[in-house]
């Protein structure tokens, strides 16, 4: 059995129970009976970063969800050079379109990290899930007793197919796919599911802050309040398109005053941030905030008191940061790509745009209209309720892996 789940002085594990007051007693006795079924199976999750971006967001409450529900499921990061991340960040990027020149010296480090990694890590549980490009080889070097499923979490709209030709033999390797929208869906042999991700509402980032605890962040970094908001919260990244979103609010702001707070930090695994954060910085003036800081409290923070989120992005596997939003019942303004389009109902529970131009438009529109704002976000708030709880996710997860269970 693994570790208690009520160990050590002020610690306590969130458990589907305490989602009740949100789903309901009928979806928490489900949910704890699917974990039941699987309670001997120990799964390990396995990706490239501890921190920074959805997917260490979403594995950080996943895994002690699980935990606390009593199925056993472990975290491992893999560790790599900075030439290694270097080729798995252009990898990416290939797989959301954009050229790679994949010479042999990248797949010599690729490889070469990845088959390190796989010496040490010891993996030997009754499932493997290996999360995104990084650490996909790892099953080459396994004598495969369990199933091995490959979590993808890109926006598999258009990949670079030099690249996917490369990266499809490992794929194959693996029992199952899990993309997040069944439009990444791509010819493969091995079977394709698809898995939507969820946010946790009791996280330093999702859980309701009190007026003082909002106001102690804005003083600590300076955030000025005489004005409305509008707040993008994203990795310093080419795809989210800060630069976007700058030029929109500074269209917006020949209508309406407000103030901009671009918010990012920079992933272990991403070493293109600083560059993007750094080639910003030309663009703060006055009433536009641009901030690197690892502050979770300070993003909670900014969306709840937001008048306006953006999220402009160019690709968009899924966008958690727009969930995180509308979770807190703020009109959200999208990008019409990828998982935006599967959170945003156009002119329902947000806005969806395909240029700087209408992104400005609905700045405008909205900081006009508090009553648009209200509705808006209260249809926000319910649809998070409904499809992006992170026990819909957990759920999602315990009958994939009870479909592999003799
Ligand atoms: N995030 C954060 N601080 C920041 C920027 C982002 O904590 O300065 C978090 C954000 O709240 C969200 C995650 O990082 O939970 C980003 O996930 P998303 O799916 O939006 O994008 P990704 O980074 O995975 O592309």
């Amino acid at each position: 059995a693994g570790p208690a789940s009520h160990s050590g002085p002020g610690h306590r594990l969130i458990t589907v129970e305490d989602y009740e007051p949100l789903i309901g007693a009928e979806a928490v006795e489900r949910i704890q009976k699917k974990a039941q079924q699987i309670s001997d199976v120990h799964i390990v999750n396995v990706n490239s970063t501890y921190y920074g971006g959805g997917v260490a967001e979403i594995l950080s409450s996943l895994t002690l969800l699980m935990n606390a529900a009593g199925v056993q499921t472990g975290w491992r990061v893999i560790e790599g050079r900075p030439d290694y991340f270097s080729v798995t960040k252009k990898m990416h990027n290939a797989l959301q379109g954009e050229d790679i020149n994949l010479s042999e010296l990248k797949q010599d480090i690729y490889e070469e990290v990845v088959f390190e990694n796989a010496m040490r890590m010891h993996l030997d549980h009754d499932i493997v899930i290996v999360h995104d490009p990084q650490p996909l080889p790892l099953i080459r070097h396994f004598r495969k007793k369990a199933p091995w499923i490959w979590r993808c979490h890109v926006d598999m709209t258009r990949p670079n197919q030099e690249l996917w030709s490369y990266l499809a033999p490992f794929i194959e390797k693996y029992d199952a796919v899990v993309f997040s929208l069944p439009e990444y869906a791509q010819k493969l042999t091995t079977p394709q599911r698809f898995i939507m991700p969820a946010i946790n509402p009791f996280s330093t980032t999702n859980k309701q802050l009190s007026e003082d605890e909002i106001a102690d962040r804005f003083a600590h970094y300076g955030i000025p309040t005489d004005l409305p908001l509008v707040v993008q919260v994203s990795r310093f990244d080419k795809w989210k398109d800060p630069q976007g979103v700058i030029d929109a609010f500074k269209i917006a702001r020949k209508e309406v005053d407000a103030t901009l707070v671009l918010i990012g930090n920079v992933a272990t695994d991403d070493p293109e941030g600083q560059e993007v954060f750094e080639s910003l910085c030309h663009c703060a003036e006055e009433r536009i905030i641009i901030l690197s800081v690892p502050d979770s409290a300070l993003v909670n923070a900014l969306q709840q008191r937001a008048a306006v989120v953006l999220q402009k992005s160019l690709r968009e596997g899924f966008g958690l940061t727009v969930t995180e939003a509308m979770w807190k019942g703020v009109p959200v303004i999208g990008g019409d790509v990828g998982g935006i389009r599967r959170q945003i109902e156009d002119g329902v529970n947000g806005f969806l745009v395909e240029s700087v131009e209408e992104a400005a438009e609905r700045i405008v529109r909205l900081l006009k209209d508090k009553k648009l704002r209200e509705r808006i976000g209260a249809n926000a708030k319910q649809s998070v309720r409904s499809r992006f709880l992170l026990t819909r996710l957990a759920e999602d997860w315990l009958d994939l892996v009870g479909a592999f269970e003799p």
